[in-house]
């Protein structure tokens, strides 16, 4: 039995929005909101038609509710999932159509390895997106469950949010993808051209996706790597991280930049410094994923193993 506090949320009308999921009552920083079984799942290199077979094989209930669900395809996506409908003999095209671009709107990534495995999760779909979310979502492979976090304190009647968009990403890019992949322009705080933090959130989000470049490029040990030691590598992340709660952010990437400075000082020798900072990752991969996603046990193995 996975504890949740999905009786904490009420699915309501978002000015504007369509639906939208709220809190019905205070969620604490990591909470875990939804736990959640795939409605339609695709293996990787599964064609996306199969969505709309598995689809038919759905309870009328789960497929009327599945048809709710936001499509965004544009006149020209809408044409090729016609064609690829065609194409596969199907004769309920219009509707197999609807449904597969329903899939490709709302599928979330359960396995990054490969061609991506995917699959829709009635709930989870239902949350809005916002560029500084209060929650986030991760696949979590042993409980075969998409498990929703909230990542930081929630107020009774605030709106939940996760991020569509990597959050380390240009405010421009960010806006191109929201648009092109899921039919929207997006008017949270840091898009906002009205709010003056969306013109230093751009700056500050601008600054972050240099700084990652360039710690990606001293991990992948790049030639062009302008970071050349493991002190600049921590300095480099550390200051990544601060940005990152300047602008409010608070997730998985945090853990993984800290992950990253306990290896740079592993490098380093300095056995205590490289503890202090996985026992920080694990703190966060705790509250983000739920203290059974597969990492947190990989931290554990590793911290038990620091001289
Ligand atoms: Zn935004």
């Amino acid at each position: 039995m996975v504890q949740t506090r999905d009786n904490a949320l009420s699915v309501r009308e978002v000015p504007g929005k369509g639906l939208g999921v709220y809190a019905i009552s205070d969620l604490s920083k990591g909470t875990r909101i939804l736990a959640q079984k795939p409605t339609i799942a695709l293996k990787a290199h599964q064609p996306l038609v199969d969505a709309w077979r598995i689809f038919q094989t759905l309870s009328p209930t789960k497929q009327r509710q599945f048809k709710t669900l936001h499509g965004a395809a544009n006149h020209r996506k809408m044409n090729d999932l016609l064609r690829s409908c065609d194409e596969h003999g199907i004769r309920d095209r219009d509707e197999a159509a609807h449904v597969m671009d329903i899939y490709n709107t709302n599928a979330f990534e359960t396995d990054r390895k490969g061609n991506a495995a995917s699959a829709v999760f009635q709930k989870t779909a239902r949350i809005n997106h916002s560029c500084i979310p209060n929650a986030e979502a991760t696949y979590n492979k042993r409980l075969g469950r998409q498990v929703v976090h909230a990542t930081r304190d929630v107020k009774a009647g605030d709106e939940i949010t996760v991020s569509y968009t990597r959050p380390i990403e240009r405010t421009a890019v960010r806006q191109w993808h929201l648009e092109d992949h899921y039919g929207f322009s997006c008017d949270c705080p840091a898009c906002d051209d009205d709010e003056e933090f969306a013109t230093e959130s751009a700056e500050r989000r601008e600054h972050m996706v240099n700084l990652n470049e360039m710690l990606e490029a001293y991990n992948d040990d790049a030639d062009c790597a302008v970071i050349k030691t493991a002190e600049e590598a921590v300095e480099t992340t550390e200051q990544l991280i601060g940005l990152m709660g300047e602008e409010g952010l608070f997730g998985k990437d945090v853990g993984r930049l800290h992950w990253d400075i306990g290896s740079h000082y592993e490098a380093l020798e300095r056995w205590k410094d490289a503890r202090k900072h996985y026992d920080l990752a694990l703190e966060v991969y705790t509250l983000c994923c739920g203290a059974d996603h597969p990492l947190v046990e990989k931290l554990d193995l590793k911290l038990a193993k620091l001289p």
